[in-house]
């Protein structure tokens, strides 16, 4: 793979995504950091979405449900370049029936080299950076050079 610069923007689009036995912990998370998060774009998967919307006096641009198809629309919006951060706080007790779709987004994640953070302390982490609000250079797959070869 041939890896091309590509810089994540100061104001970031931040997907959110929490399974059940840990929506209650991104939600005291997210209220934490609500003044930083509020000056980024949000969005999040149906039920996610919902419940932060309840919580905070943020906009959330919720799509589907997790196990209705939400988390392959994340990983789609990371693969075309429109979400720039992952705060997925997945279970790691129980097993999901949308397994499949969780590696998926956690892959494309990978893929596409944005910053993913999986439980709170990762998160505080990610916040913290004096990077946050600013522009970030990070590569990504060269698909153009990807597709010449082919
Ligand atoms: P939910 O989906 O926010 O709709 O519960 C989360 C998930 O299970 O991926």
């Amino acid at each position: 793979m041939e890896w091309v610069n590509a810089s994540l923007p100061a104001k970031k689009t931040i997907a959110l995504v929490a399974h059940d036995n840990r929506k209650q912990d991104l939600l005291r998370w997210a209220e934490k950091h609500q003044v930083k998060l509020s000056k980024h774009h949000l969005c999040a998967t149906g039920t996610t979405g919902k419940l932060l919307g309840k919580a905070l006096n943020i906009d959330i641009e919720s799509y589907l449900s997790g196990p209705l198809g939400g988390d392959q629309q994340i990983g789609s919006h990371i693969a075309e370049g429109k979400i720039h951060c992952l705060i997925f706080f997945w279970d790691p007790f129980e097993p999901m029936p949308h397994d499949p779709d969780v590696k998926a987004l956690l892959r494309l994640a990978a893929v596409w080299n944005i910053p993913v953070a999986c439980n709170s302390s990762s998160a505080d982490l990610m916040l913290a950076s004096e990077l946050f609000d600013e522009p970030v250079e990070r590569l990504i797959p060269d698909y153009a050079a990807y597709l010449a070869k082919r």
